[in-house]
């Protein structure tokens, strides 16, 4: 997959991770906890023989639960708190916007994909304000875990190994990122990507093909629609739209499905009226596309409010640390059917319908984008050569 050029951490990939997570889940002075992103229930199941896009989710948390972990919940949870957060976040700015706010970043990018960060941080710098500042799922997840989750057990933080099962390698990266940690505690202390959960299978002799289905733990397991379909280009912001819409218009959406931002070519946008608001959506996936709208970004030019971007082909179903696809599109296609299905066979499919999200603000965060939600689920970003370059200087001065 592309991820792996993309991403920095092409280094890591030999490294042995099934290991620490073994240790982890020996230790009885651990309790060691797994997420999994949406992407990879679409993925693994091609490691032991199912069709390209078979959903394998309730195995493959059988599977978690086998291996010994002791609480098996879902990024999509955080997904669900992502799009609380970066939908209260775009409401925000276009508001603002609109009342001639000069200052005001437009468009709003998305920054759930670290490989689409990093390409801002390292090419586009200047234009790092522009990313919402939500951090991704996997790190929101972990950062709720090791606080709300660590208190609700009334254990330390430390005691506690979140393990993050992803579809790609510079989640590895993100999740090393220094401001991820308290004390030098990271949020997400392991990050494996697909295949690697498919060897450690594989190693523990499980036989992933007879398990029977089994459900997330709860709360944070429990997720919508709309956290399920961030694994595909497109449904980051058709997501975020769901909220958005809602919480702008204080009206129900009147259709769920936002066809015209669903598909698989490189760049794709719509205009979304928010009760006649019109709101302008660009999306591309694949880095080269991104350039594309990254420079109308630049040079003043882009139409859009809002962009989706993820450096993968097809997003995250097409991720370098998933089963190979070899590139077919028909694989991507499947994929994205899989979790355009696993969303529609939910009841709850819009993500500030999450009772266990809806709890999470009532009893713990306060507000969306209030002063603990900023704390706990937002970040900031680098110039990545000033920040080298500083580097540099400061070991030379000691
Ligand atoms: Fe990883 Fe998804 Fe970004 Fe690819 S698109 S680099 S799989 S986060």
């Amino acid at each position: 997959g592309q991820c792996v050029s993309v991403c920095p951490v092409n280094a890591l990939s030999g490294r042995n991770t099934q290991q620490p997570v073994l240790d982890a889940i020996a230790d009885p002075d651990k309790i060691v906890i797994a997420q999994t992103a949406p992407a990879v229930r679409t993925a693994l199941g091609r490691d032991f023989g199912f069709e390209p896009g078979t959903l394998v989710t309730g195995k493959m948390v059988s599977a978690l639960r086998q291996l010994g972990f002791d609480y098996v919940f879902d990024t999509d949870f955080a997904a669900d708190l992502t799009i609380m957060e970066e939908g209260t976040e775009l409401l925000q700015r276009i508001g603002k916007y609109l009342n001639g706010d000069k200052k005001v970043k437009m468009p709003l990018m998305t920054s759930c994909c670290p490989g689409w960060v990093s390409f801002v941080e390292q090419h586009f710098p200047e234009l790092r304000d522009n990313l919402s500042t939500a951090k991704s799922p996997q790190q929101m997840f972990g950062a709720i875990a090791k606080s709300y989750f660590a208190e609700r057990l009334g254990v330390d933080r430390k005691r506690i190994v979140v393990v993050s099962i992803m579809p790609c390698l510079a989640k590895k990266y993100e999740a090393s990122r220094p401001e991820f940690a308290v004390e030098g505690n990271p949020d997400v202390d392991i990050s494996i990507y697909t295949r690697e959960l498919a060897r450690l299978i594989r190693y523990a002799n499980i036989n992933f093909t007879d398990l029977p289905d089994s459900d997330f733990d709860r709360p944070l397991g429990e997720s919508t629609g709309a956290g399920v379909i961030f694994g595909t280009t497109g449904g980051v912001i058709e997501a975020a739209c769901r909220t958005a819409y809602e919480l702008y218009t204080k009206k129900p959406l009147p259709k769920l499905e936002f066809e015209e931002l669903r598909g698989l070519e490189g760049i794709r946008s719509a205009t979304i009226d928010f009760d006649g608001t019109p709101v302008k959506i660009g999306i591309a996936h694949g880095l080269g596309n991104a350039r594309k709208l990254v420079e109308e970004v630049k040079n003043g030019t882009s139409p859009y409010h809002a962009i989706e971007i993820m450096a993968c082909p097809g997003g995250c179903i097409g991720g370098g640390g998933q089963p190979f696809h070899q590139g077919r599109m028909e694989v991507l296609r499947k994929r994205a059917a899989a979790l355009y299905q696993e969303d529609k066979n939910k009841t709850l499919r819009k993500s500030h319908e999450n009772p266990y999200i809806q709890e999470l603000y009532a009893n713990y965060l306060g507000e969306p984008c209030g002063p603990r939600a900023h704390k706990l689920l937002h970040t900031h970003y680098f110039d990545r050569k000033e920040a080298v370059n500083m580097f540099i200087q400061e070991n030379q001065e000691k």
